[in-house]
């Protein structure tokens, strides 16, 4: 049973859903909370539990969880402070996800510029600059000039990263810059008129970088090449592919040549099977046979776990013949009364036999 534990005093030790951070649980007794919201000033806690009102509980929050979100959204407010301040560009949208944080920005960065306030941020980082978190009197010259993105009333909570960021902001942060330890730009993209980032801060960077490093040391084994020259060694294999695949195509055309002077030197009707030649080259191999012979012509491949076919005859009436194939086979294809083609899941033995007794019968 979810019960929904009210706290209208929002005086709760969970971190309700909100500024762009997620929930995230923690324990009310042995039972886990599931969900925390807020909705018109009070907080619900979904939790699994018969406690009853005015029972005293004992509330455990996710803390890994929760330092995660403190190092990522602290991250935020460093490089929004860094970015706005050098590029008067604000922050207009955020989320922190399971796996990384999403950030955007009113105006577009560079490659450069970009390089240029991650090192800022995290020159920040390094200063151990203090963080305060208050709700400041309505004198306070803070409340003059801070970041937001909507109109506010009421006490307004103001985190100061003094010197690079003043923010009015809900969420939870470290107390000092040095806590986030890394902030990390992962990818950009153009969004609206402005740019969006996702970013990593603090232990996600560096788990990150231990992902990045397991796959660069694997495939730098799998292809001999160092690690720091991986790039080099993918081009080189991409060109190797891209010549085999050309001396592919030549070696192709030339088997084509082949088998056609073969196959016209038989009699009047062929019933071919070949290995592994794809659908495009069995079509260039039809179109050739019958530039050179008039004889009936039934051609299966077999590739990628389907069977490809090309029926031809001036005899008989393909079109009619391919209906009946389709049916006994479930085979897709088309074409007209002197040549079909298409393609089949089926045992090729059977379809050999199926065509000798439509021909010999
Ligand atoms: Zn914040």
């Amino acid at each position: 049973m979810i019960l929904e534990i009210t706290d209208r005093q929002k005086r709760t030790a969970f971190y309700p859903e909100g500024g762009g951070q997620e929930a995230e649980g923690g324990f009310i007794n042995e039972f886990e909370v599931t969900d925390v919201i807020i909705k018109d000033e009070i907080i619900y806690h979904k939790v699994e539990s018969d406690v009853k009102p005015g029972d005293t509980v004992h509330c455990k929050i996710n803390f890994e969880k929760r330092y995660d979100h403190m190092q990522q959204h602290t991250g935020e407010h460093i490089l929004s402070g860094v970015i706005e301040n050098k590029f008067g560009y604000t922050n207009v949208g955020f989320h922190i996800g399971s796996e990384g944080m999403r950030v955007d920005y009113s105006g577009y960065l560079t490659d450069d510029e970009l390089i240029a306030m991650e090192k800022e941020a995290n020159d920040v980082i390094r200063k151990n600059i203090e963080i305060y978190q208050d709700y400041p009197d309505k004198n306070d010259t803070r409340l003059k000039d801070f970041r937001f993105k909507k109109e506010l009333h009421g006490d307004i909570r103001i985190v100061d990263i003094r010197g690079v960021d003043c923010c009015a902001c809900c969420g939870t942060h470290m107390k000092s810059t040095s806590e986030v330890g890394i902030i990390k730009i992962v990818s950009s993209s153009k969004y609206k008129n402005g740019i969006r980032l996702n970013v990593l801060c603090g232990d996600r960077a560096l788990k990150y970088y231990n992902y990045m490093l397991h796959q660069s040391d694997n495939i730098s084994q799998m292809i001999s090449t160092n690690v720091l020259d991986l790039e080099s060694g993918v081009r080189k294999l991409i060109d190797q592919k891209n010549e085999l695949e050309r001396e592919k195509k030549r070696v192709m055309e030339e088997l084509i040549d082949y088998k056609c002077k073969e196959l016209t030197k038989t009699n009047k009707r062929s019933i071919v099977v070949f290995e592994n030649i794809d659908s495009k080259s069995l079509k260039k191999m039809a179109s050739k046979l019958r530039e050179m012979s008039d004889k009936d012509l039934f051609i299966f491949s077999e590739t990628s776990g389907r069977t490809h076919y090309i029926f031809s005859s001036n005899t008989m009436d393909m079109k009619k013949m391919n209906e009946d194939f389709k049916e006994d086979f479930d085979a897709k294809g088309g074409g007209n009364s002197k040549s079909v083609s298409g393609s089949l899941r089926a045992n090729k033995e059977d379809v050999i036999h199926w065509i000798n007794k439509k021909l010999f019968d």
